[in-house]
């Protein structure tokens, strides 16, 4: 269990149901070692969490009572119901805004829906992965690319917030399919989205196909590139990204084996849009010298400006975008405008 602020401004109290309701492990997952925790959830638990959080003053308004870390509508029905009944009291008098669970497409139907209704929940986030059948197959969901689209309709069409998550790199991937399931993603309207590029961790079939040698893993560099393409295109669709990579903390740390994990991996995809987005206004702006970018011999000084609260992120982490700004010819200074909207940039 975990207190977990989201980068959105609601925090979720977390209660892990590690591989509860899962009818096979899925390629990828190691759910003891992404949580951290081991025991199976009891209902006692989730009252003695929900009393600590409502002792520890959390903010009724921006909080959500989480079942994370298994397929919660899958969950026999009679445990499913027993955790459910512990936050009764607490949705009752608005202690928390609201109860988040997480679960599979194909354990989605109007009946456990309407469970769901009944006990409070209000947001459901589906791990759909990819929307591309061969790559589900190969991953051993268990489930189609129809699976998500009829779960996420009938989700939304009873009124709960969709959350849909997303990874990159599994296997049988490529960028071009991550980059078709985000906009199928899209065109389901989720309010929100994870996306995860796959990290090998011990106690997987991806351990196993790592080790021989049947799989090979992002590197952080090729997983930063295609995943703050997705980024950006989510936040054009005017969709909500919550998280972008694994968190640090629970068991991620040790049992990982390889893949592109980064403990700032939001971070990195954020500052490579800027990157991105300054290389193409400098080459709108600076037309000539375009076609001869590297050979440069003298520096031009550029202004460039950027959301105060996003500074950081354009300068890049050990100030990686001004060093690669000045390996194309420009000395980059950086400034706030508070007028500017996130990723927006001008350049003088
Ligand atoms: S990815 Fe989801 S469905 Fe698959 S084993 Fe993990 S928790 Fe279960």
């Amino acid at each position: 269990m975990l207190f977990q602020k989201c980068k959105m401004k609601h925090a979720n109290i977390s209660l892990f149901v590690p591989h509860a309701g899962c009818p096979h492990q899925c390629s990828f997952c190691n759910q003891k070692t992404i949580s951290g925790s081991v025991k199976q959830l009891t209902p006692e638990d989730v009252a003695k969490t929900l009393k600590q959080a409502v002792e520890d003053n959390v903010n009724p308004e921006t909080t959500e009572i989480a079942f994370f870390g298994g397929s919660f509508t899958a969950i026999e029905r009679e445990y499913m119901i027993a955790l459910l009944e512990e936050t009764v009291p607490y949705v009752k008098n608005g202690s928390f805004y609201g109860i988040r669970v997480s679960t599979r497409p194909d354990a989605i139907d109007e009946e456990v829906l309407s469970v769901l209704k009944k006990y409070g929940v209000t947001s459901i986030e589906l791990g759909a992965q990819s929307t591309d059948d061969s790559v589900l197959l190969l991953n051993r969901r268990g489930h189609t690319r129809d699976d998500i689209i009829k779960a996420s309709k009938l989700i939304k069409q009873m009124g709960f917030s969709l959350g849909l998550q997303m990874m990159t790199g599994l296997l049988g991937d490529t960028p071009e399919k991550s980059l078709k399931t985000a906009e199928d993603i899209i065109s389901l309207k989720p309010d929100t989205v994870r996306i995860y590029p796959t990290i090998v961790l011990e106690g997987t079939y991806l351990a196993e196909s790592f080790k021989n040698g049947t799989y090979t893993p992002q590197t952080v560099e090729e997983a930063v590139d295609l995943c703050s393409v997705l980024l950006k295109r989510f936040y054009d669709n005017g969709i909500n990204v919550i998280r972008l990579g694994l968190h640090s903390g629970g068991n991620v740390e040790e049992g990982y084996i390889a893949g592109p994990y980064h403990p700032a991996f939001g971070e990195l995809c954020e500052s490579a849009i800027y990157l991105k987005e300054a290389i193409n206004l400098l080459q709108d702006k600076y037309p000539l010298e375009n076609t001869n970018l590297c050979s440069l011999t003298k520096k031009k000084n550029i202004t460039i400006y950027v959301n105060d609260r996003e500074l950081s992120k354009m300068i890049g982490q050990k100030s990686s975008n001004k060093i690669a700004l000045k390996r194309l010819g420009w000395e980059a200074t950086v400034k706030g405008m508070k007028t500017l909207k996130q990723y927006e940039i001008i350049v003088e």
